[in-house]
């Protein structure tokens, strides 16, 4: 179970921030250890290219530190890599002494409810990945010639969806928005976006800066009801126990758009606090959507729940956006918390079932799919770096696995599988490509969103 430190090989599946993290952090802990950081795409940095928001450049300025890491000794980028149809968790587990999983959560979670099957109603995830040019989304087609909108969840993927929807393209044409999306919204006849909020004000799960911003937009009326910011008793005493002063903002927030005359603008956002979706109507797509009227009472846990009214409200929206959260995946070869959506494990350490102490050797996780889909890009930097300190630890007491293979056959394997592999280079060649067909029109740059087209630009072919 022992292993020469010198010759130690660790995989990381994901090239998001968690993945970035780990790199960075083992870099600290060991100098030089071979790293390859393996991502089905050939370009790197998962939601940070294909999540954030393109009105939002600062946060995607983090890729500069994920640049330094890419160019320290022993790291490979292995782009256009699938494990799990490429490669195998157990072949990697053959040709590394450590595997760390930080692939994210890559679907989208379910309301449950009659129609939400119905062409017209989408997870948010995906419009988020369409308007961001991930090459698996970029052909979808959202039909932005409907009136109304409804974005269900008031987390900060829905104010991201909701401002994409209301923002005047004029603005979103200096950003690197894909293309296909830019062309899209700037036809787009949508008019009033219904936000669907399950509890009230000081349970939204919006930061305020976030929130803040929906207001600032020009050419956008937000709609607040005052009578949704009156607090009932189970609120009152959440907020006031609270340290978090981020919903006692956002209440302010929303205080003083309640308070603001209506201007006539193009487009409308409309709160609605205390309500929850119950069924979308329509035969071939949606054409409206019933909600209901939730009061709130404690959960007996210090939380608030909303439990529904028999007071309903028909909204006659064309298109739903359901933004209820992100879910991760299994991956053969990986035991999976489905509940819960995640790898089970302890601190990092993967373990043989939920309820489970057992470890697999050498597999540890990081970021959305060890802990489920929550929190900032920095908050996967604390993350990272606490799994990879169980892997130093386990690396120090001789607890990980040995390998019999070299590492070359990683590199055989998949070139006799004729995966063509994409290099830390070959990124650097498409984002040199991206930024200069972008200069042209101003923009940061116009994103490449389909992989031949990828492949044939770092000179592999179509
Ligand atoms: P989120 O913050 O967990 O928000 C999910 C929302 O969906 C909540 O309002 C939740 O309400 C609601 N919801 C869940 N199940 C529901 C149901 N069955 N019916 C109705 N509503 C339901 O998730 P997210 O917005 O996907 O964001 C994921 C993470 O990425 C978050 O940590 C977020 O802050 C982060 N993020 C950050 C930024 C940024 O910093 N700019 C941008 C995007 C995302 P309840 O509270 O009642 O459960």
């Amino acid at each position: 179970m022992s292993t020469q430190s010198s010759s130690l090989r660790v995989a990381i599946v994901g090239s998001g921030p968690a993945g970035f993290y780990a790199a960075e952090a083992l870099q600290k802990g060991m100098p030089g250890i071979a790293i390859d950081l393996i991502d089905r795409l050939p370009t790197p940095f998962g939601l940070v290219r294909g999540g954030v928001a393109p009105d939002h450049p600062k946060i995607k300025s983090v890729t500069r530190i994920f640049d330094r890491i890419a160019t320290q000794p022993g790291f490979r980028y292995l782009g256009h890599v699938n494990v799990g149809t490429d490669v195998t968790v157990e072949e990697l587990r053959a040709r590394y002494h450590v595997l760390i999983l930080c692939y994210g959560a890559e679907t989208d979670r379910h309301l449950g409810i009659p129609g939400e099957q119905l062409a017209g109603s989408h997870a948010a995830t995906e419009f988020v990945a369409w308007y961001n040019g991930h090459p698996d989304y970029a052909t979808r087609a959202f039909d932005l010639t409907q009136r109304a909108a409804a974005v269900i969840g008031i987390g900060n993927v829905a104010m991201d969806v909701s401002r994409i929807l209301a923002k005047p393209t004029a603005v979103l044409a200096g950003t690197d928005l894909a293309d296909h999306a830019l062309q899209a919204l700037a036809a787009s006849e949508v008019q009033t976006i219904h936000l669907i909020a399950r509890r009230g004000p000081v349970q939204a799960a919006c930061t305020t800066p976030e929130l803040r911003e929906l207001g600032e937009l020009e050419g956008v009326d937000v709609v607040v009801d005052p009578r949704d910011l009156e607090l009932d008793p189970a609120s009152e005493a959440e907020l006031a126990a609270m340290e978090d002063r981020n919903p006692a903002k956002n209440l302010d927030v929303l205080r003083e758009w309640a308070a603001r005359p209506l201007t006539g603008a193009k487009r409308q956002v409309v709160l609605h606090f205390n309500a929850s979706p119950v069924s979308l109507a329509g035969t071939e797509r949606v054409e409206g959507m019933t909600i209901v009227r939730n009061r709130l009472e404690s959960d007996g846990k210090g939380g608030v729940k909303a439990v529904a009214t028999d007071e309903t409200k028909e909204l006659p929206v064309g298109l739903v956006f359901r933004s209820v959260g992100y879910k991760g995946k299994a991956l053969a070869g990986v035991p999976f918390d489905d509940r819960r959506g995640v790898v089970p494990n302890i601190g990092g350490r993967v373990v043989e079932q939920a309820d489970s102490t057992t470890v697999v050797p050498g597999v540890y996780v990081a970021g959305w799919i060890k802990r489920g889909p929550q929190g900032i890009i920095g908050t996967n930097k604390l993350c990272a770096t606490d799994t990879v300190t169980q892997v130093l630890a386990d690396i120090a007491a001789g607890a990980v696995p040995a390998v019999a293979d070299d590492v070359s056959t990683i590199d055989a394997l998949l070139a006799e599988r004729k995966v063509r592999v994409t290099s830390w280079a070959d990124w650097q060649t498409l984002d040199k490509a991206e930024q200069e067909r972008g200069a042209a029109s101003g923009r940061p740059r116009v994103k490449i969103t389909n992989v031949d087209e990828m492949l044939s630009i770092v000179g592999a072919g179509a």
